[in-house]
């Protein structure tokens, strides 16, 4: 029996793989301005949008993309290509969405192309992965989600009961590997910023991931988002709502209550731009 490792589904290949790959694919490479604005600045963040999810929520907004089926099969050296090109555009970094099934062939990606960036690499992360020694020195910004504190909750929308635990330890090892936040210029260089999606009927748990943050991460960012979209939610009912401002209002307060350093959403922003500071 052959096993996956590179997340904690640990699949078994011979029955399938639920993140959908199989080799390294990329949906889209772009310049991406809707980032927090120490991400994206100016010039944008030079993102690279990987095919497939391992997490797969059932209210993903980006279903075509986590699902596997838009994307181009690529080899390590013409990834290293179009990053570099992407670096030459004048992006702000260098943003890798979601490539955790893609772990090795993304560390051995950037073991080349480290020493010829000149611009910081961003890991974009569901929070739901593996083992991340792997890339240690590689990556400078750590950009994961934390979505769920209650494995009911996880089990119920992303079929994975162990995430609450699983994004602990991952959250705990990328503030180890990359330290504090530095921002310079308005821009971040390193540390870690925590991404919340608060979700209707579910504000509790959003103030219990903030608490966790306020004692366990102090020094990471945390980032409360407001873009809670039920038109793509293909899973259960209760979800078929907008977050309302009383909901995302009261995340936000206990996080600034907590002295939680981030960013909020404008709520009315279809675009889902940003507002520096709570
Ligand atoms: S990376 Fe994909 S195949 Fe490997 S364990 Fe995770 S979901 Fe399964």
């Amino acid at each position: 029996m052959a096993i996956c490792s590179k997340c904690p589904r640990q699949c078994d290949l011979d029955k399938g793989r639920f993140c959908g790959a199989d080799k390294l694919k990329v949906a889209l490479i772009t310049p991406h301005y809707y980032e927090e604005p120490v991400i994206s600045g100016s010039n944008g963040s030079g993102a690279v949008f990987f095919s497939g999810c391992n997490l797969r929520c059932c209210y993903c907004q980006n279903m075509p993309i986590s699902r596997g089926q838009k994307g181009e099969y690529y080899s390590e050296d013409r990834l290293i290509e179009e990053i570099l090109k992407l670096q030459q555009s004048g992006v702000h970094n260098i943003n890798l969405v979601t490539a955790t099934h893609f772990i090795v062939e993304v560390a051995a990606v950037l073991k080349k192309l480290k020493p010829l960036l000149h611009i910081p690499v961003v890991y974009n992360s569901s929070g739901y992965e593996g083992d991340l020694s792997v890339l240690n020195g590689l990556v400078d910004v750590y950009l994961p989600d934390f979505k769920y504190m209650d494995a009911n909750i996880a089990a119920r929308y992303s079929a994975a009961p162990d995430y609450p635990e699983v994004a602990k330890r991952a959250i705990n090892q990328m503030t180890e590997q990359v330290g504090e936040v530095v921002i310079e210029d308005g821009l971040i260089k390193k540390g870690v910023i925590i991404r919340h999606l608060v979700l209707p009927g579910h504000r509790n748990d959003s103030i219990k991931i903030m608490e966790y943050i306020a004692e366990h991460f102090p020094t990471a960012y945390v980032s409360v988002m407001s873009q809670y979209t039920p038109e793509f939610n293909i899973g259960p009912k209760e979800l078929g709502r907008r977050v309302t401002s009383f909901e995302y209002n009261s995340v936000v307060d206990r996080a600034a209550a907590l002295g939680l350093k981030g960013f909020m959403q404008e709520r009315s922003s279809a675009s889902a731009i940003f507002t520096p500071e709570f």
